[in-house]
């Protein structure tokens, strides 16, 4: 399905109509996955007003991966803030998707470029729930993928990284073509990382266990939400290596990411998690972090940045 256009685009630290906002066909990025970006989500919240979530953790986190992939960016973290909160007032937005990127361009096309200029560009439009409305209620199939996460010292995974996400793709088309919603992927040594865009965890009993930080895994703002909300509801969490045959044998397991928010996962290889159906904890959890990004929450007002929507 084609996504929803919106107005405008802010390109390079100007505004373009969606349509315009194009670039060279030999642009560095586009070849060899120069580039970097971020997933946002804005709300419309209970009382009306419009906020994105946690958007300084995710410009952070886009200057970071930019730093650590030496890919110059011009625009520091409050900058990009302020043009992210003006895309979603420009295009009138209550609530949307937000995609920030910046990517080597055009100029010379060797894979060590070093002078092309990077471009940067913030798109935002309407997008409903990443692996369905019905996956978020009754839970959705996954695999183990046969494909691996890269060792910790062939990709940078603490970056939100483009060409990062071609091995993504191996593992998600590989599960949709056998008839599942997602891949779990292992890392190297055969413990679970995370899914081709969420972050994974299992729970026990009244303990959440899930992958380090240290290992081949983004650090996922949703994942650090959902622990934070867990402690607070008097969950223990827990970050350490998991094999495949502790999520099997899981009371519940969900699957979390700004794109797909909370999402349980019902069976995993075939195997039957827990009942088969979302876990009371996961459901509990999903309460709570729909209450936070869009409902009456206001305990974690320090998360939300409001904007108006331009008249
Ligand atoms: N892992 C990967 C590989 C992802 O692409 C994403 C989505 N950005 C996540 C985890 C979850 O990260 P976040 O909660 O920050 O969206």
């Amino acid at each position: 399905m084609a996504m929803q256009k919106s107005p405008w685009i802010w390109m390079d630290g100007a505004f373009v109509p969606w349509d315009d906002a194009n670039v060279h066909v030999l642009a560095h990025g586009l070849h060899y996955g120069f580039g970097v970006f971020e997933g946002i989500r804005a709300y419309q919240r209970a009382d009306g007003r419009s906020a994105v979530f946690r958007l300084r953790e995710h410009m952070q986190r886009f200057c970071d991966s930019a730093r650590i992939m030496t890919l110059p960016l011009a625009y520091d973290v409050d900058t990009l803030i302020a043009a992210v909160l003006e895309t979603c007032s420009k295009n009138k937005l209550a609530s949307c998707y937000i995609r920030p990127i910046a990517f080597c361009g055009y100029g010379a096309l060797g894979v060590g470029t070093l002078d092309n200029p990077t471009q940067v560009a913030i798109a935002a439009w309407p997008w409903g729930a990443y692996l369905g409305e019905e996956g978020l209620k009754n839970g959705v199939r996954i695999k183990t993928s046969t494909f691996s996460r890269p060792h910790v010292n062939s990709q940078l995974h603490k970056g939100k990284v483009s060409g990062h996400y071609v091995n993504s793709i191996l593992a998600k088309r590989e599960a949709l073509a056998e008839g599942y919603s997602e891949a779990l992927l292992l890392d190297t040594n055969g413990y679970v990382s995370e899914a081709t865009g969420e972050n994974v965890f299992a729970v026990t009993g009244s303990t959440l266990w899930t992958a380090p930080f240290s290992g081949p895994i983004l650090s996922g703002i949703t994942r650090h939400t959902l622990m934070t909300l867990a402690k607070e509801e008097g969950f223990e969490v827990r970050e350490t290596m998991l094999t495949r045959d502790t999520l099997y044998l899981a009371d519940e397991v969900f699957m979390c990411g700004t794109a797909a928010e909370l999402t349980p996962v019902r069976e995993i290889d075939r195997r039957v998690i827990g009942k088969g159906s979302r876990g009371p904890i996961t459901e509990r959890l999903q309460a709570r972090y729909f209450d936070v990004v869009k409902g009456a929450d206001d305990k974690h007002d320090q998360w939300l940045s409001f904007y108006d929507l331009e008249t």
